[in-house]
């Protein structure tokens, strides 16, 4: 763990310069709009250890699957997030000698990224080799205003006259540290200039998506406007700026720059950057657009924590992540793993986005953008049921990908791509989880309930009955939990199979009832049947659930309660995290918990169990957990609040909030967790307020952590707008919309007129 982020309500700040913790910054202190984002590399030259990454939604190069032994049935790709154009790319000469802050003397260093107004900003102040003082002053954002558009400007002065020479350049010359081939990614570079316009394009390879980068530099001494020197080389194009300048005057320089991509132009994708960048607005202006949508935006998104500022640091760092990633306008885009912040992770859409940042953008966003994740897999159905296909299903099943950015598969770890099916489940409660919350029924008839045909027709064909038992069993499957491959029966997945066949088949009898037309029009679209429909009935009916009598407890997995009995605590803190000092077989042969599994499939299905028998399970499974997904620590988070285990609850809760913060997992450099983060969101939502649908309203059985002294939040439900105040006895709701709405508190139900606020004991 690294504690060197300095605490503070709205911004990550850095006091000083380490070199070792540089690529952890980077990731951090990552800016995004939703369109494209990059990592906090410094503009200037840096020798030192770094990852330069500039990222475009949409945008992917299709990297030959590397693998030491070829499985039948893997995918020919693994879809790489690009590297795309580095467009905030300096190079500073003082008196001939390079600003570079691997090998400066370093005076003074201050770098904050201001979370509420979206602006990264750094002072620094280096001494010369000639005993020069100069201060290096810069800020950039990434317009949420106008999401092809970013901006940097520089400041420089010395305490003595310096002669100083300023490349403002943009370099389409970059590479993906993870190719699997260290191939270019890349080709058709071209540059240039248009008027006083410099501009970069590229192609990608076999996916033939373009990219254009345009910049308008200026550069100014007080009022007088340097002329740059056109430069360029291939890939490349740079103003040059050369000057003498006087002790103590500042030198300023701005990039507006515009960046387009064939994802949104069908032509002309070079002609669109370099008129946008012509057309874009001065620095000041364009900032005072974007951080006022920000302030908007954390308006309705913000959870304010009274009392316990890392607390509060961290979960605005988390909602700040996500919506620099996803901002659900365009249903072609998803959110992946490490968003913008690094390339881990290829592809861009994981089980992630349904279990755990749908709840998050359902309740703080505009109800499409939730509506636009679900269209999303809908869109994929037939790729899933393509991918079914190649692995021996038939009948339009559909399997949907552990990973992907177009609908294929794209993961190549068969324990993983083969086995790691119940991501499918996700997606099918993503759908009753959606419909729950918002009471769009007619998303069911419009986009849901082909999927769940789809996925439900997978499961019916991925079990089979056991001659010995009679009972249906899944063999050969890896549960959210990673650490154990190849197993049989994994509870999880059994249960959210059994699910699924349930859920659709309730939905498939309402519609019937309900809309024969529609009920006739699906059951011709999908080819669905009374036969198919009845071996469902006998699978719910007789699907093998591993359940210990003596233990009371569901078994995560045929074989799981073989292992040795130690937890987490017989641990040496010198094995933590176990996948980086354990060998992968010694993982395997472990009773320990990467991430959430039995309690996975318990938070979702709550309502189904007593409480007895969640503090049973979670008693079990939580002294095994490690939590080395950073997906697991929020449902434990959220289940421990739910039997009343304060302290545990908020335990899991700083780990979610700080994991990147503060490097939990000793993997922040490679980017930033930013699925895991909309589980910090849900650790307070649904976790300490304990925020469920029940009967369509709302309701919250809240408590206030002791370190705290209140919180609040806003939600959006089924049109209205409700704040929540969470103090320490007391909860305040205030409906913000015209409507009044019935709302549960603590098992009681209030009606609170629209535009008033009510107070209720906790
Ligand atoms: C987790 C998966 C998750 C993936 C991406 C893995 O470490 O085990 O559940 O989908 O990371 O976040």
């Amino acid at each position: 763990m690294k504690d060197y982020i300095i605490a503070d309500p709205w911004k990550i700040i850095e006091s000083s310069y380490d070199a070792h913790l540089h690529p952890n910054t980077e990731s951090l202190m990552s800016l995004g709009n939703g369109r494209m984002g990059q990592r906090a590399n410094y503009a200037e030259t840096y020798t030192g250890e770094s990852l330069l990454g500039n990222y475009i939604a949409g945008i992917y190069y299709p990297d030959k699957t590397r693998v030491g032994w070829w499985k039948n049935g893997y995918p020919e790709y693994f879809a790489k997030v690009l590297n795309s154009v580095n467009w905030a790319k300096l190079r500073i000469y003082i008196d001939d000698e390079e600003v570079d802050l691997y090998t400066a003397t370093i005076l003074s260093y201050h770098r904050e990224l201001d979370m509420q107004a979206g602006i990264l900003k750094r002072k620094v102040v280096i001494k010369t080799k000639s005993g020069k003082s100069v201060n290096l002053s810069t800020e950039r954002f990434m317009s949420i205003a106008d999401q092809e558009s970013c901006y940097l400007r520089y400041t420089l002065s010395s305490d003595q006259s310096a002669e100083v020479l300023i490349h403002s350049i943009l370099d389409f010359n970059v590479r993906n540290q993870d190719a699997n081939y260290d191939e270019d990614f890349w080709t058709d570079r071209k540059q240039g200039f248009n008027g006083e316009t410099s501009y970069v394009s590229a192609t990608t390879k076999r996916t033939a998506f373009e990219v254009t980068a345009a910049c308008i530099t200026t550069c100014h001494i007080a009022e007088e406007r340097l002329t740059g020197v056109p430069s360029h080389d291939k890939g490349q194009s740079s103003s040059i700026y050369t000057t003498t300048l006087s002790a103590d005057t500042d030198l300023t320089l701005v990039k507006k720059v515009a960046i387009t991509s064939s994802f949104y132009y069908d032509q002309a994708v070079e002609k669109e950057a370099i008129n946008k960048a012509a057309s874009l607005p001065p620095f000041d202006e364009a900032f005072a657009a974007h951080s006022d949508l920000w302030r908007q935006r954390w308006d309705l998104c913000d959870i304010q924590i009274e009392g316990d500022v890392k607390a509060q640091q961290g979960i605005r760092f988390n909602i700040f992540q996500l919506y620099q990633t996803y901002s659900g306008e365009d249903a072609r885009l998803n959110i992946g793993p490490k968003g913008f912040t690094g390339e881990k992770y290829g592809g861009s859409t994981y089980w992630d986005t349904e279990a755990y940042c749908l709840p998050f953008y359902m309740s703080t966003a505009p109800p499409e953008v939730a509506r636009n994740l679900l269209v999303y897999r809908h869109n994929h159905l037939p790729r899933a049921i393509e991918n079914a296909e190649k692995l021996g299903f038939k009948n339009g099943a559909a399997l949907y990908p552990m990973v992907t950015i177009n609908g294929e598969e794209c993961h190549n770890e068969w324990e993983i791509t083969f086995e790691e099916i119940h991501r499918n489940g996700a997606i099918a409660y993503a759908i009753y989880n959606y419909i729950k919350y918002t009471g769009d029924k007619d998303y069911i008839t419009s986009h849901g309930l082909e999927v769940l045909i789809g996925i439900s027709r997978f499961w019916a064909q991925r079990v089979h009955l056991s001659p010995a038992s009679s009972q249906y069993v899944m063999l050969g499957v890896t549960g959210p939990n990673e650490y154990e491959n190849n197993v049989d029966n994994n509870w999880y997945t059994n249960y959210i199979a059994r699910w699924c066949l349930t859920y659709s088949k309730e939905i498939i009898h309402d519609l019937k009832a309900k809309d024969l037309g529609e009920y006739q029009r699906i059951v011709d679209l999908t080819n669905l049947t009374d036969g198919e429909l009845d071996l469902w009935s006998d699978i719910i009916a007789r699907m093998y659930l591993p359940y210990d009598e003596d233990k009371g407890i569901y078994v995560q997995h045929d074989g799981y309660l073989h292992n040795e009995d130690i937890t987490v605590k017989d641990l040496h803190p010198e094995d933590r995290p176990l996948n980086q000092n354990w060998s992968w077989d010694r993982i395997l042969r472990s009773p320990f918990i990467k991430q959430a599994d039995v309690l996975q499939g318990i938070y979702f299905f709550e309502d189904d169990f007593s409480s007895e028998e969640i503090k049973r399970n979670f008693d079990y499974y939580e002294p095994r957990t490690v939590h080395e997904s950073s997906l697991s620590p929020c449902v434990h988070a959220i289940l421990a609040a739910s039997i009343g285990e304060k302290e545990k609850a908020y335990e899991m809760y700083v780990r979610t909030a700080r994991l990147d913060l503060d490097d939990y997992n000793n993997d922040t450099e490679d980017g930033c967790h930013i699925t895991s983060m909309a589980g910090t969101w849900m650790s307070i939502v649904q976790g300490f307020a304990g925020m469920r649908v029940v009967n369509d309203m709302l309701s919250f059985s809240p408590f206030l952590p002791d370190q705290w002294t209140s919180y609040s939040f806003h939600i959006n439900f089924r049109g209205t707008t409700v704040k929540i105040h969470v103090l320490n006895d007391e909860i305040k709701v205030h409906n913000l919309g015209n409507e009044p709405i019935d709302i549960i508190i603590s098992s009681h139900q209030y009606n609170v007129a629209g535009q008033s606020h009510q107070s209720m004991k906790i």
